[in-house]
């Protein structure tokens, strides 16, 4: 059985009204925006209309940013950062469909997806609000051990006087949003380089800061040459702190220039979704679809392989490709869409081409397996070798791989078997077999009976091994990243 994924057509062609006029901007320091010769085109992955065009930086751009953000200017007081994040929050939500369709034009995910991530990021600002109002001190009375005495030891958190955040294409505001509200919160200034394939939402995103009333030093957007901006920026010793989300091979180049500072590393994943025999079927197809194929399977925390113990694969894949057929793919500003494009047509070129080898190891493909430019389909493709390099490396896009275990030893093992530790989901209704995958999965998450990816925006989120070094994100944890604790002590 190989069928043909659901391809909506292309109408490319002709005149779409959801499409937003060119957008012609220019990266930021300080509140000004920069002028330069040198420009970035963004095109539309899907049609390869021009979307925007971005003025680009240069090294002597940097240099301002840094003077900026260090010469600072008023200090923000909790209630001064609550104001400013809520008051973003509120401006989020009135400018919600102009986000949702640049997210959708430079990214092509699909429209119903950028809206589902301007949702995100409202949870960030509002999430980050509320904790600038939380007292973040402990105090610990010394007099409770024989070599005590009466005094209290107080702690207080500092903002760390500069930070620099890099962020990737595949949320192109939630990332962005991750990294800058938790900084906001507690007073940090921050400069952005965003993704240069998604560029336009984050200059959007800065804009609306500034008239959320962020004082500019506290924000600067730069994008330009690697060698210029990113490079210099990591290993600038006035940079206190990168907070890095991206692939492993940058992250693990930046934490070798980074130098002498604080390093945040959130890196890929190939996380598992783990179906029991004792599973719930039309759940389990449910979380592997969706797990799959949301945001054109380009998260993070993606379901990149789905393990299902043997006696129930059969039945399991009539039922997900059924499912799977419903993930239409195409216009991503049509809102029938489901699956937009990958990043790019080099993406999918690669996405194709791990398909075509795991085909060559003996695998079969049951649904999709192609694509027309930058569109992938869904595909799922089942008997695939655990060797393989659609399932040992990150396959970035809506690929489902379907590879059967004989018990829960081996679903463990299978599991553990890459050089990936981010996150996993669990499809069981047997608290023993839960918690035993609990406390052996070697990941930073694991989620039963749901998706590998399933968060709030404030709870810890991470991964270990070539995921990333163990530090967590999500606003609570990153609000910590960005300062750094003080003691004092006295007399009591
Ligand atoms: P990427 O290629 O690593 O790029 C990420 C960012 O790093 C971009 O802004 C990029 O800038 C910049 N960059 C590239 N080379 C650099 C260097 N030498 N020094 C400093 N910065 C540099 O990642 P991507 O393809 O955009 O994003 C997809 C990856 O991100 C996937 O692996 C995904 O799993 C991972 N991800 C992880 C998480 C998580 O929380 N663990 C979340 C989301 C995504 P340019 O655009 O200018 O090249």
């Amino acid at each position: 059985m190989n069928e043909e994924a659901t391809v909506v057509e292309n109408k490319s062609q002709q005149k779409n009204t959801n499409h937003l006029p060119v957008i012609n901007t220019s990266c930021y320091v300080a509140g000004k925006k920069i002028v330069s010769e040198n420009t970035l085109e963004v095109r539309s992955p899907y049609d390869k209309r021009l979307v925007g065009t971005v003025a680009l930086a240069n090294a002597s751009h940097a240099e301002q940013a840094i003077e900026a953000a260090l010469k600072g200017g008023p200090k923000l007081t909790r209630y001064d950062r609550f104001s400013i994040l809520d008051k973003a929050r509120q401006l989020l939500i009135e400018r919600r469909d102009e986000f949702a369709k640049i997210i959708s034009a430079e990214s092509g995910l699909a429209i119903r997806e950028a809206i589902y991530e301007t949702g995100r990021a409202h949870d960030v600002l509002m999430f980050a609000a509320m904790e600038s109002l939380k007292d973040d001190g402990q105090i610990f009375s010394c007099d409770i051990s024989p070599q005590g005495k009466a005094r209290k030891i107080f702690t207080t958190r500092d903002p760390l006087s500069l930070a620099l955040c890099i962020t990737p294409f595949n949320h192109p505001l939630n990332q962005v949003a991750h990294k800058i509200a938790p900084a906001i919160a507690v007073g940090t200034p921050v400069i952005l380089k965003p993704s240069e394939k998604t560029p336009l939402t984050a200059i959007k995103f800065t804009e609306l800061l500034y008239d959320a009333g962020l004082p500019h030093y506290m924000l600067s957007v730069l994008l330009g040459p690697t060698n210029e901006i990113a490079e210099p920026l990591v290993k600038d010793a006035r940079v206190e702190i990168v907070s890095f989300t991206g692939s492993v091979a940058v992250g693990k180049r930046i934490s070798t220039v980074a130098g002498y500072k604080k390093v945040i590393l959130e890196l890929g994943g190939n996380d598992p979704i783990i179906i029991l025999e004792d599973a719930d079927m039309d759940t389990a197809v449910h979380l592997a679809a969706e797990g799959s194929y949301r945001n054109s399977g380009q998260r993070c925390t993606a379901v990149k392989r789905i393990l299902i113990h043997e006696n129930i694969k059969n039945a399991f894949i009539e039922k997900f490709v059924a499912k799977s057929k419903t993930y239409t793919c195409g216009d991503p500003s049509d809102p029938a869409t489901v699956v937009g494009t990958v990043i790019d047509e080099a993406s999918a070129i690669y996405l194709e081409s791990v398909v075509n080898r795991a085909v060559e190891q003996g695998a079969k493909i049951l649904l999709g397996g192609k694509r027309t430019g930058a569109l992938m389909e869904p595909t799922v493709i089942t008997d695939v070798t655990r060797d393989a390099d659609m399932v040992m490396h990150e396959s970035f896009g809506p690929l489902a791989p379907i590879l059967s275990f004989k018990d829960i030893d081996d679903a463990i093992a299978l599991s553990n078997s890459t050089a990936y530790g981010l996150s996993s989901g669990i499809i069981t209704n047997n608290m023993q077999h839960a918690i035993r995958f609990i406390k052996e999965l070697k990941v930073g998450t694991v989620n039963i009976n749901e998706v590998p990816g399933y968060r709030i925006e404030s709870s810890p989120f991470g991964g270990i091994k070539d995921s990333g070094l163990g530090v967590k994100e999500g606003v609570i944890e990153a609000m910590k990243c960005f300062t750094f604790v003080k003691t004092f002590s006295m007399p009591w």
